[in-house]
């Protein structure tokens, strides 16, 4: 049996308070309870936007963490703060954070083991540039930026972690994988997790795709058998567009 699929949203620098308070409380409404109980469902707003954008039938992502739990580190925000805010997911390594403020595989890991340490769940993204694809290393690139970011991590219960496979050739660009090159990915990746974590654990991590998923393409991705979901980010800002994924996934599932 699959793990029960995860449709995050990630907002990443859109939407303030007052804009995200109208989306969630539209966004519940929009859920019914038998398709929250069917999909888990997740909405990453920045952080100012946290505490208006809560609401029933979705939980509640970050979309960063600093793995210190006090003191002198300006502008920060710990996973504790996040915890007593009602957050339970963080996501972890986007591209966009390793590009544009220099994030290394060891920042991820710490990041990472800090969120479990504090019972939130990391959802850790990995993804190879095009030239890597070029190259033929995908697979090996995928593989490292896994073992990094999850050295020394112990997990009881593969709900305590989340993997979002996100090719960087794909986020924002219109460009999506393919669901067979998706699957390939993720086949890897879940091969990692059962040899990491053992089988038991490892077949049920959900592993989520990433890259311009929308409501035409969602359908062939969470076809796939490696597939449990996905993390989106532009098509996630227009609620009727997230909704129809949302359908579509449940539709799926019944
Ligand atoms: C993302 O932000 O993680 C993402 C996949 O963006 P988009 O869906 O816009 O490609």
């Amino acid at each position: 049996m699959k793990p029960k699929p995860l449709i995050a949203g990630n907002w990443k620098l859109n939407k303030g308070p007052s804009e995200a308070h109208a989306f969630s409380k539209a966004l519940s409404e929009g859920i019914s309870a038998v398709v929250s109980q069917t999909i888990d469902i997740i909405i990453a707003p920045p952080f100012v936007s946290l505490s208006q954008a809560k609401g029933d039938g979705f939980y509640l992502a970050a979309q960063n963490v600093y793995w210190e739990e006090k003191g002198a580190f300006t502008g920060e925000i710990s996973s504790s703060m996040l915890k007593e805010l009602g957050v339970s997911y963080c996501i972890v390594g986007h591209s966009e954070r390793r590009l544009y403020f220099n994030e290394t595989d060891r920042m991820i890991n710490l990041k990472a083991q800090a969120l479990i340490d504090n019972r939130l769940i990391p959802v850790v993204c990995v993804g190879e540039k095009m030239e890597d694809r070029k190259k033929g290393v995908t697979n090996e690139f995928v593989t490292f930026q896994l073992s990094s970011a999850l050295f020394g991590l112990t997990i009881k219960n593969p709900d305590e972690l989340v993997i979002a496979y996100e090719p960087v050739w794909a986020i924002g660009t219109g460009v999506v994988a393919t669901p067979e090159q998706a699957q390939a990915v993720h086949e890897t990746i879940r091969e990692y997790l059962s040899g990491r974590f053992g089988r038991d654990i490892g077949s049920n991590i959900r592993i989520l795709y990433g890259g311009s998923v929308n409501q035409d393409n969602i359908a062939g991705l969470i076809k796939q058998k490696d597939i449990n979901g996905a993390l989106i980010g532009g098509a996630s800002l227009d609620l009727n567009v997230f909704l129809n994924i949302i359908d579509q996934v449940y539709k799926k599932e019944i």
